[in-house]
């Protein structure tokens, strides 16, 4: 796969990062990522993706823009209410980056069209907004031998965790017990799913271009109080997903 010259001139502050370079450029071009969610924190994590240049994203989001989703998904329009979200979402990545290939995905993700999708991309980006969905997307990485990046956000909190599931412990490791679902929407500052989501892409670059990440921490950022705490992770035996049965 060959870069081109305007391509060259495109990534050329990225390409000086130590550990980048031509060579990591070449395998983000070749790389793909299926970013699960197209909101708050889907639209920085596919935004950062397609500016970096990974060859190809699949935007999987099932909803339609509503009014109250723009306090934090500032790359949607109002104008554009109504509209499929990973529809709108690949039409504008599309003008930041015509290099890369986009797949809007308007599915409504379960267990059974997961396994077959995920096989298709090299990463997978959790930008999902419930346990439910998560857990689906880890007992798929598990099987399918994928890592995935874990990014969660309530209130002003945030949560970020690079997950691979065949090395590392999962994310029912890191959460036994699943939370009961929300009885309603979950309080969000737009600044949180941003920046969480940009520390996701952030992870994503790193393990597309083979540089050192974590597996086995949960990063956890209290942004109403400035703190940062790490917990480290371990793989439970007994855990049904990727334990030994
Ligand atoms: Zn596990």
């Amino acid at each position: 796969m060959r870069i081109s010259k305007s391509e060259l001139e495109r990534y050329a502050r990225q390409l000086i990062v130590p550990g980048m370079g031509l060579k990591g450029q070449n395998k983000l071009k070749k790389a793909s990522a299926l970013v699960v969610g197209s909101g708050g924190l889907g639209g920085p994590v596919s935004s950062y993706l397609a500016a970096a240049g990974v060859g190809r994203l699949g935007l999987a989001d099932f909803g339609d823009l509503e009014l109250s989703n723009l306090n934090r998904q500032v790359f949607f329009r109002t104008r554009d209410i109504g509209r499929p979200k990973a529809v709108l979402l690949a039409a504008q990545l599309k003008e930041l980056n015509p290099h890369v290939v986009f797949e809007p995905l308007r599915v409504k993700l379960d267990s059974a069209n997961l396994a077959p999708l995920l096989k298709k991309y090299s990463l997978v980006m959790d930008c999902t907004d419930n346990f439910e969905a998560r857990f689906e997307i880890n007992k798929a990485c598990f099987r399918a031998g994928r890592p995935f990046v874990h990014g969660a956000v309530y209130g002003f909190e945030g949560q970020l965790a690079v997950i691979d599931p065949r090395r590392g412990p999962c994310l029912k490791c890191a959460f036994p017990h699943t939370p009961p679902p929300l009885k309603s929407a979950a309080p969000v500052p737009g600044p949180v799913p941003g920046a969480v989501g940009a520390m996701q892409a952030a992870e994503a670059l790193k393990l597309l271009c083979g540089l050192p990440v974590s597996r086995d921490r949960l990063l956890i950022y209290d942004f109403a109080h400035g703190m940062l705490h790490a917990v480290r992770l371990e793989k439970i035996k007994s855990c049904p997903v990727c334990g030994r049965r």
